[in-house]
């Protein structure tokens, strides 16, 4: 078998859309959402808009490394305990706040660790090298080098520095260096708000029992939880019955506080097809059979100007669908230059069948082992269940014309969970 996920249109069977391509279109069609001013804690997660340059030397004074006095060099040049220097003590240098005066020949100040040197001493002698005479006096018994035991001005960030340049992931560190150099709102690219519906006549949300036919909604919480992972903001908008008039009217009433939409069922030919009765005709959202395994029924277009996923309704589907699409659009519109998920080659434990038309998303268990990752498939051929893919950890790649992957094949895997989870 051919290693290679990666399929072309001409290989696609009539009518179908090679994933990749699918992928593309979609891509194309979304933009980085236009860069806001955050507030630190709300910009985490988000991806700089700038390069944010520091507009003062940190730290922003000279200060203390130590408990001692601030003294010139000078005078205490070549002191030892057998030969101290004599100086008088001036007063105190604080913590947070400017030193009482400045230290001249002949002067000591005592400062504590974190206080700005004062001007006029360019070294600190530890408490431990010195010995007070009452108030006024204290005799030093070490001569350091100019600069010990300073923590010079301007160590860590030179005025001009690039902090965080452009395109970069606000994460923990960087949060605390541009609060300590004054960023306090960074101009970064927001989470989308990104509003979840399901679709479907036999829905009811999951904290209620059915009755016979109906179903839980699973969709809406399996949506949600990508989303948040993803690091959107999901607005759940709930069930709305295949009706053309519902589903419009419920769009438009979240269109709002939306950035994008994120619906599943009712894309495929069926009678009740409300999303694509809702917005076909209109031109707003197209409808593609993807060659891929699940999920072939696809729609993805605008509305009023902000992308609308409409994903196919079986919850395998659904997931497929999450991670080979809305992940990538999701992550671009939040200003991120990588939009995949880290890949593996892994051997298949077990052989996995598919169509040979399609790329095929096997749900599978992968490990690491001492002869390299190894991949368990979580369920049977074409198997619909979401507790397959509750099982995986990886989305195995099995590619357009392979019927048959046996056990011992390499194939490339997508993990969408990290390895501790
Ligand atoms: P559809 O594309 O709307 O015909 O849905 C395909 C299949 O997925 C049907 O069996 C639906 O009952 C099921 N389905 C659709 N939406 C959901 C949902 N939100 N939760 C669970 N199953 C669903
Ligand atoms: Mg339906």
């Amino acid at each position: 078998m051919s290693a290679q996920p990666h399929v072309h249109d001409h290989d696609a069977p009539d009518g179908l859309v090679s994933v990749e391509d699918a992928r593309q279109r979609v891509l194309d069609g979304i933009q980085p959402l236009a860069p806001l001013r955050l507030a630190l804690t709300e910009a985490h997660g988000c991806v700089t808009a700038e390069d944010i340059v520091a507009t003062i030397d940190l730290p922003e004074f000279a200060s203390s490394a130590m408990d001692g006095f601030a003294v010139r060099a000078s005078d205490v040049a070549g002191a030892t305990p057998a030969e101290p220097r004599e100086l008088a003590i001036v007063g105190r240098a604080l913590i947070g706040h400017e030193p009482e005066g400045t230290v001249g020949a002949g002067e000591a100040m005592r400062i504590a660790t974190g206080a700005p040197v004062p001007a006029g001493a360019d070294v600190i002698v530890p408490i431990e090298n010195a010995v007070v005479e009452g108030e006024e006096v204290v005799r030093l018994l070490d001569g350091p080098t100019p600069g010990t035991h300073v923590r010079p001005r301007g160590e860590d960030v030179r005025e001009g520095d690039v902090l965080v340049p452009a395109g970069k992931r606000l994460g923990a560190p960087e949060l605390g260096l541009l609060a300590i150099a004054g960023h306090a709102t960074p101009l970064v690219h927001p989470r989308p708000r990104v509003v979840v519906l399901s679709t479907g006549d036999e829905l009811i949300p999951p904290t209620e029992s059915p009755e016979f036919g109906q179903i839980r909604d699973s969709n809406s919480s399996m949506i949600f939880g990508a989303l948040r992972e993803t690091g959107a903001i999901p607005v759940m908008a709930g069930i709305v019955r295949d009706d053309v008039q519902s589903l419009r009217e419920t769009v438009f009433s979240f269109e709002i506080q939306a950035d994008a939409f994120v619906s599943s069922g009712g894309v495929s030919v069926g009678e009740r097809d409300v999303v694509k009765a809702a917005f076909f005709r209109r031109g707003e959202v197209e409808f593609t059979k993807v060659a891929m395994q699940p999920g072939m029924p696809q729609g993805f277009g605008h509305v009023e100007g902000k992308p609308y996923f409409g994903l196919p309704g079986n919850p395998v589907s659904v997931f497929v669908s999450l991670e080979v699409f809305v992940r990538p659009a999701i992550l671009k519109m939040m200003g991120r230059g990588h939009l995949g998920r880290p890949e593996v080659t892994a051997t298949l434990t077990e052989e996995v069948r598919g169509p040979r038309g399609k790329l095929q998303f096997a749900r599978v268990e992968v490990r690491r082992e001492r002869e390299g990752w190894v991949a368990t498939p979580t369920g049977a051929r074409g198997s619909n269940l979401i507790s397959t893919v509750a099982r995986a950890n990886g989305l195995a790649m099995i590619p357009q014309g392979t019927d048959v992957a046996p056990a011992g094949a390499k194939v490339k895997v997508m993990l969408f969970r990290a390895s501790e989870d």
